[in-house]
């Protein structure tokens, strides 16, 4: 026991630093880090760009209050809206804020407050964006959560025409659900939902804040399905590791966060979004998104040779990616870290593999390695 709550399942392994893929524990030993700290750290670590900008930015301004003109959010906000259909953003400190940024506009905007969600989403741990949770284990013992939420099986058409009626305001889901075990929305569910709500006036909320930026491929995970959403959520990727995430929205919804509706102290202050502002300016590049796509190809291609179709199950879009292992993985994210890779779970059965977004061939192939040796090798004893 220490001072600090025991809320998180912690690996007993202290990490201390860090340069692109691979980190160095206490003890001096190295890793290559698969999990980018959750989707976060899409630049890998110490990126030269990064600490630049820190070093620079830090020098001039951290912090001033939203009271005042923010030049840098205006920049930012149009660097995440210059490419798709959406107009404007606003700014907070992390995806569970976004989320509930997201609840509110949309709340707000249509007089409704009933929303759709999914079975195994995950869109954050505060009230709202936990109550739009589709999972129990993180509701228990939490008591009354808000209201009117309603938690669809995921990709079944059938049901969520069902449960549309006039009470609903609002379909809010992931693109690939990344908690509850990489599993991507399909093109008939991505179909049905864009029917349902243009003709309901229903508003499409996509929680990318684990599959925007770059993630999967492309800026945006919507960008590779027909989904049109008029709210976007972001977090994660968006800071590099620096605390940030914000909401994109189409102009039709401007007029509804006027003065004073919403805000946050930290949000957008210039610290964070000049990091962001530096991500962005690496990661929406056409050459950076298609090294991502083509590293995602050799990661998935390697993965394929040396995992037997019939036991493993590969999911997931670009460097977003599940190996479906059939069987509790608990105890093989542990071996993997004891021969030097870092991975997280997605759900009990799948390992998910979240490297830096610059992760390098070799690094995969090393990655890849391990994997074999884990997942095939130790499985059949030598005779
Ligand atoms: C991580 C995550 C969140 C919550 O983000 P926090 O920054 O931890 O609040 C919400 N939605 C999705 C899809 C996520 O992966």
């Amino acid at each position: 026991m220490n001072a600090l709550f025991n809320n998180y399942s912690r690996r007993p392994i202290c990490i201390v630093e860090g340069k692109g893929t691979i980190v160095k524990d206490s003890n001096g030993k190295q890793y290559l880090d698969f999990t980018s700290g959750i989707a976060v750290c899409c630049l890998g670590h110490a990126h030269p760009a990064l600490v630049k900008t820190v070093q620079e930015q830090s020098e001039k301004l951290w912090h001033i209050s939203n009271l005042f003109e923010s030049p840098g959010q205006v920049a930012l906000a149009e660097s995440l809206v210059k490419d798709n259909h959406l107009a404007h953003a606003l700014f907070c400190n992390s995806g569970a804020e976004a989320n509930e940024a997201a609840i509110k506009l949309a709340r707000k905007h249509t007089g409704k407050h009933h929303i759709i969600t999914f079975k195994n989403s995950f869109h954050g741990r505060t009230f709202g964006a936990m109550s739009a949770t589709g999972q129990e284990k993180i509701h228990k013992g939490f008591g009354p959560l808000v209201d009117q939420f309603t938690y669809l099986p995921f990709n079944d058409v059938e049901a969520l025409k069902e449960a549309v009626d006039e009470t609903v305001g609002a379909i809010m889901l992931e693109i690939i659900q990344g908690e509850g075990g990489i599993h991507e929305v399909t093109e008939e569910f991505a179909q049905a939902i864009n029917e349902i709500c243009v003709n309901h006036d229903i508003l499409l909320i996509v929680d990318e804040v684990q599959t925007g930026i770059g993630r999967t491929g492309t800026q945006f995970a919507f960008e590779q399905t027909q989904l049109k959403p008029d709210i976007v959520s972001m977090a994660k990727g968006l800071g590099g590791g620096f605390p940030i995430g914000g909401i994109l929205a189409t102009a039709e919804l401007y007029e509804t966060f006027g003065p004073g509706s919403h805000g946050t102290t930290y949000g957008g202050n210039p610290l964070a979004v000049s990091v962001a502002q530096t991500v962005l300016d690496h990661v929406f590049n056409e050459s950076f998104l298609n090294e991502v796509q083509d590293k995602s190809k050799y990661l998935i291609n390697k993965l394929q040779e040396v995992l037997p179709q019939e036991q493993f199950e590969i999911r997931g879009k670009g460097l977003l990616l599940g190996i479906d292992c059939g069987k509790d993985v608990a105890a093989l994210v542990e071996k993997a870290e004891k021969e030097g890779l870092l991975l997280v779970a997605a759900g009990p059965q799948v390992l998910r593999l979240l490297p830096p977004l610059t992760v390098t061939n070799q690094e995969i192939d090393e990655a890849v390695e391990i994997l074999k040796k884990l997942l095939v090798e130790e499985k059949s004893p030598v005779v």
